[in-house]
């Protein structure tokens, strides 16, 4: 008998799959197929791997082919349309192949008895909820939508309360009616207990949830009560898409434009993308949903590639929230003409402390929201708004030190001067403020309320979000004082006010999303306002430096389509996505000068690349310039961003590179980011 070699793809940092010869005892062995998981010897280690294809044995007779140690009892078998998916999120993402296919098992083996824990559930028993009469534009986008059955993609475009939750509900029990299983992605952030048992509430005992939050075990069982068909919905941040379906009946994703979706480490897909791709290799539908589409989204629905299903009205004729921007140089130069300063806190407009008084006279609950201000610190002129940009790429630059302004795109310096460059009398300073001065001025002002702050310092824990969720619930708060957390998803019945401290904190990122993202967290943090309003509207207060600002303008008249036209055209001038796509160079090393001296090693190395063939004729190569976080854990961090107009060549340019890239000194490590959304 001729031995039998198999290609075998293996959970170690190759960018290929290896040959494995199969014992002759197991020659004849039914699980002999692609898919099938199986142990393998690499170096001393065993190591899991999966058999891809069968092949003729390699010529070379350099190194013995090593058998195959046997089956893995305990894996699911992964079809043809899975390992085609994989395959393309290696290949697309530049990942070492054995490692994605890691990612679509469960992190540990499976329990045959389940221990009692006394955790709270992942999924509370939920009463059951009826569902409500749909309205009519719900009923038409359910009806459209559901007359798709093969591989066909969707972006429900429906303000902040317009019912879309219902309408995934829907499809989803259509799907659960058809006897297959269903994904459905939102961002980690909003994967709040609300939301879980909002879906369990309505779709009965067919849910399983991945985020976080979970213990490997629980992880792990929730996965397997998917594989073993006991439930059909899985509810989960990025990685849910992993879980290898057989029978997807469709994938829908939340939130679809949060920038979370895409991973930030190792293999750094878009989540979106990638369900869109899975969509496609499953042939079943994908649904994306927003109030504030990403331009990546919208720009696929202006090429026909996306089929549009919008939604204008909250459910039930619920007003939209009334948007007050308030003009904080305005205030200052009264301030200044009065002579004295007002009795407040400096963050606080005389606006918006009327407001605040009388939301909270009424009993009614106020969100007091902040931005956070992340690690980038931009500047800003108190007297006309200008903040400094860079000449070449139209971002912000970045302050380092007590007066260098930096472009972390392309490098560009200058000092930053003591008078503003745009008005007569400004002085430019730093933005940003803490979340706890504002809880401590509030409770200062209103003494007999109560004050909730919300952020990454006060709440870690799933309890301690459902703690400080079901207080404002239950209505024992008046003031939440938050950042991003409180803009997303929640669904308050008693908040009415929305207060955002300065919103240029956000348009002021060094990055060329600024805007977008600018317009997107207005969007959501205003939607959080007035939602079970039957009478009157939410209030929302803006208050900037930059009334003017197309982010602000546009979102204060809920304009999603004025302010993608505006944004689209900026992006088109500069080549950046949608129109253009973007990778970029991770470079990191120890030493500084060395480091540094490998960027410009690898500046040469990339454009004598692209100066080989007329095929790269197009991309562009801006940098090096230091990452905006410039130094973690000791590492020095620099970035090149690689624009291209054509995704398939920008990627394979990018492969072509790393391919034939070896850093001078191991204590150097570069790393691809194809499609980058986080700039920092
Ligand atoms: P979105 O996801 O678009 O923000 P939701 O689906 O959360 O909107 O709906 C907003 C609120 O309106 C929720 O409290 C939801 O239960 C309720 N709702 C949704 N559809 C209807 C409807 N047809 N009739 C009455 N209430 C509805
Ligand atoms: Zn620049």
């Amino acid at each position: 008998m001729k031995p039998l070699h198999w290609n075998v793809v293996v959970d170690a940092p190759l960018p290929k799959a290896l040959t494995y010869l199969i014992p002759e005892s197991l020659a004849e062995d039914e699980r002999l197929i692609s898919g099938q998981s199986v142990m393998v010897p690499l170096g001393k280690r065993q190591v899991n791997g999966i058999l891809i294809s069968q092949t003729t044995a390699p010529i070379t007779d350099e190194f013995k082919i090593k058998e195959i140690s046997g089956f893995h009892e305990n894996r699911p078998r992964l079809l043809p349309h899975q390992i085609e998916w994989l395959n393309w999120l290696s290949n697309y993402y530049y990942y070492p192949i054995g490692q994605v296919f890691e990612l679509s098992f469960a992190p540990l083996e499976k329990q045959t008895k389940e221990r009692k824990s006394n955790r709270t559930p992942v999924i509370k028993t939920s009463i059951a909820i009826k569902a409500p009469e749909h309205s009519l534009e719900q009923k038409k986008v359910i009806a459209a939508i559901s007359s798709h059955s093969s591989f066909s993609t969707h972006l429900i475009f429906g303000v902040t309360g317009s019912g879309k939750t219902e309408i995934y509900i829907s499809l989803l029990e259509k799907v659960i009616a058809q006897g297959k299983q269903a994904i459905v992605l939102v961002p980690e952030i909003s994967l709040t207990p609300q939301l879980i048992d909002r879906f369990s509430a309505r779709l009965g005992d067919h849910i399983a949830a991945i985020h976080s939050h979970l213990t490997p075990r629980e992880k792990t069982n929730q996965w397997w009560r998917m594989q073993s068909g006991e439930k059909q919905i899985l509810i989960g941040a990025r990685s849910a898409l992993f879980c290898p379906l057989k029978n997807l009946g469709i994938i829908v994703i939340d939130e679809e434009h949060e920038s979370s979706f895409k991973q930030d480490e190792k293999l750094r897909y878009h989540a979106r993308d990638a369900a869109v791709m899975l969509g496609k290799f499953s042939n079943c539908p994908v649904v994306l949903g927003s109030a504030t589409p990403s331009l990546e989204s919208w720009n696929n629905v202006l090429n026909k590639r996306y089929i549009l299903h919008e939604l204008k009205e909250r459910v039930e004729n619920r007003a939209m929230p009334i948007v007050e921007i308030i003009d904080l140089k305005l205030e200052r130069d009264q301030e200044k003409q009065a002579g004295t300063k007002a009795d407040r806190p400096f963050w606080m407009s005389e606006r918006m402390q009327f407001v605040l008084n009388e939301t909270f006279d009424k009993k009614k609950q106020s969100a007091i929201f902040l931005n956070r201000r992340g690690v980038a610190q931009s500047v800003v002129c108190p007297a006309c708004g200008a903040t400094p940009e860079c000449p070449n790429c139209a971002v912000s630059l970045t302050l380092h030190g007590k007066n260098h302004l930096l472009c972390h795109y392309c490098d560009y310096r200058e000092e930053l001067t003591k008078r503003c460059k745009e008005c007569p009398d400004g002085e430019p300073r730093p933005l940003g403020i803490g979340t706890e001065l504002i809880e401590k001025d509030i409770q200062k002002l209103f003494p007999s309320s109560r004050v909730l702050r919300m952020d990454r310092d006060e709440i870690n824990t799933r309890e301690e979000l459902e703690e400080a969720i079901s207080s404002i619930e239950f209505g024992d708060v008046d003031f939440v004082v938050g950042t991003q957390m409180i803009a997303k998803g929640l669904d308050f019945p008693r908040l009415t006010t929305v207060a955002i401290v300065m919103a240029d904190v956000a348009f002021n990122l060094p990055d060329f999303r600024a805007s977008e993202r600018s317009f997107q967290l207005l969007t959501q943090v205003s939607g959080r306002s007035g939602r079970h309003l039957t009478e009157g509207a939410g209030k929302v207060l803006v208050q900037t430096y930059n009334p003017d600002h197309p982010s602000i303008q546009f979102a204060s008249q809920h304009d999603f389509l004025n302010f993608s036209v505006h944004e689209l055209e900026f992006r088109k001038a500069l080549n950046y996505p949608p129109f253009g796509r973007l990778a970029v160079l991770r470079i990191q090393g120890m030493d500084l000068e060395s480091t540094q001296h490998e960027c410009e090693r690898i500046k040469i190395m990339v454009t004598r690349l692209r100066d080989s063939s007329p095929t790269y004729k197009e991309i562009e190569i801006l940098g090096p310039a230091p990452a905006p976080l410039q130094k973690i854990r000791n590492k020095y961090r620099f970035q090149m961003l690689i624009k291209g107009l054509d995704s398939q060549k920008l990627s394979g340019f990018c492969r072509h590179f790393m391919n034939s890239y070896k850093p001078s000194t191991p204590r150097l490590s570069v790393g691809l980011d194809i499609d980058a959304i986080h700039l920092l």
